[in-house]
């Protein structure tokens, strides 16, 4: 078979590469639920599932209800320390049966795979998303990444079935070039798709911070030498395994730095409860720190300290709002109060995707909206930059208002409406800022569930099929 062509690296990435080292970690991960259900966990573990909680997930192992064939289970040493205590966090990632009562949603969320020219890359907005690696550190229940994370077969559009695959260094390199050789030869913009030059790129999975430092660097300056501008790292890393962020990843960061000091790096972190990063004393409290603010934990506050001492790097939050986990205000007001202060924007906050099992996880998208309103309540107005986003495949979307009040003469509005607006149309932004306003539905977790209650709809949210399995 012939061997597949490899990317080589440029004299001045070599030179960069060859100074970079990497440091072993241990995350004391516990792969996989079988350990908690046999009582093979370490010691102190053996309680985090309670004996009905077991005897209800051993009932449905191997069965179409089976919780790891959705979603293997999967938890860091540093994680169980903090859920151990938060009943939110047990919620983020300890199995549950009710993940699989109702198995309604979407195989391929977004519909991914329309915008995906190349094996791993999905090229939508005027950024591509790149899948580097198929695992984070931990799992969350809820993940919107599920069918990469647990291996499953999605449809393509050439009608073949495959398990997506990770992106491959040399055939990015050469897309990229290809895009952005046709945009500058054609004034700016892709004759067919309407794209701008490719320059910023969302490294994403899984989790990015799962790899060795070497293969970021190699990731990092392939893409500069491609003529890309700017860097995203999506990670959760921070939550489940801060020491990740160590002297030597900071050592490569900084080497690169020097080598291409024009790159700009955004690291898009995932934090959906403050007991993620805060300490807690023994009545359960957040620690009031006497100099203002709170305290946070400790091998965090040192990787966000490093992360934003570097000027070139920006770090935002982004995370979905999830039933029994951020249905809290208070809580979503510490967050995003202590992210700002800790120079962590307060970037989107999502709707839950229509995965499959969503409805385990969603919260009413008027809920959400209710929800993260009052969490913004004594708010200054920098620490409430977040916005509620929810992922049409036409594009992403703002939920920009919901009214209690009818609008007088129009139909359809007299339990009040919701009012929807494109943020990012999924290829050129010509759609971008039309709207859709809806009648109410306190049930709707998804777009489908406001199909039969259209008021105006200038941006086209449910003028076509939903392209989606899922139902409010
Ligand atoms: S960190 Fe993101 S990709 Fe990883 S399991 Fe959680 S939701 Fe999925």
């Amino acid at each position: 078979m012939a061997r597949a062509e490899k990317y080589i690296p440029t004299e001045k990435a070599q030179a960069f590469l060859d100074k970079v080292t990497d440091a072993k970690h241990d995350r004391q991960i516990i792969n996989g639920l079988k350990k908690f259900l046999d009582d093979r966990a370490p010691e102190d573990m053996l309680n985090f599932y309670t004996q009905e909680e077991k005897a209800a997930l051993i009932a449905i192992k191997g069965t179409e209800q089976d919780i790891e064939s959705r979603m293997p289970v999967k938890i860091t040493r540093h994680y169980y320390d903090l859920a151990k205590n938060s009943p939110p966090l047990q919620t983020l990632i300890k199995a549950s049966p009710a993940e699989t009562f109702d198995m309604q949603g979407a195989p391929d969320p977004g519909n991914q795979m329309d915008y995906s020219p190349i094996e791993g890359l999905i090229h939508k907005y005027e950024l591509g998303l790149i899948y580097v690696a198929s695992t984070c550190s931990a799992h969350c229940r809820f993940c919107y990444r599920e069918e990469l994370i647990a291996k499953k077969e999605i449809a393509r559009n050439d009608g073949t079935v495959e398990r997506k695959g990770l992106a491959q260094i040399l055939e990015l390199v050469n897309y990229i070039n290809k895009h952005n050789d046709i945009v500058s030869t054609n004034g700016g913009r892709h004759p067919d798709t309407g794209r701008e030059k490719l320059r910023e790129i969302l490294m994403s999975g899984g989790d990015p911070m799962v790899l060795l430092n070497k293969n970021l660097a190699q990731w990092f300056s392939a893409l500069a030498d491609a003529g890309i501008e700017s860097i995203r790292v999506g990670t959760k890393e921070l939550a489940f395994y801060p020491d990740r962020f160590d002297d030597t990843f900071f050592a490569m960061m900084d080497d690169f730095h020097e080598a291409y000091p024009e790159m700009k790096f955004r690291f898009m972190v995932h934090f959906n409860h403050p007991d993620e990063f805060l300490q807690k004393d023994e009545n359960d409290n957040f620690i009031e720190n006497p100099d203002g603010g709170l305290v946070w934990v400790e091998s965090t506050t040192r990787a966000v300290k490093q992360l934003a001492s570097r000027n070139w790097i920006s770090i935002e939050n982004q995370a979905p709002l999830i039933k029994g986990i951020s249905n809290d205000a208070e809580a979503l007001r510490i967050m995003q109060r202590e992210l700002k202060r800790n120079r962590i924007e307060n970037h989107y906050f999502f709707c839950g995707r229509d995965i499959i099992g969503h409805k385990a996880f969603n919260l009413g998208i008027e809920e959400a909206w209710q929800l993260l309103n009052k969490s913004q309540q004594g708010l200054s107005g920098v620490e409430a930059h977040a916005r509620l986003s929810i992922t049409h495949y036409l594009g992403k979307t703002e939920v920009v208002a919901v009214t209690n009040e009818p609008m007088a003469g129009v139909p359809g509005s007299e339990n009040g409406v919701v009012i929807f607006k494109l943020l990012r149309g999924a290829a050129d932004a010509h759609n971008k800022g039309e709207v859709a306003i809806v009648g109410r539905n306190p049930d709707a977790i998804w777009f489908s569930g406001y199909e039969d209650r259209v008021i105006f709809d200038e941006a086209g949210l449910f003028k076509n099929s939903m392209k989606s399995t899922s139902s409010a």
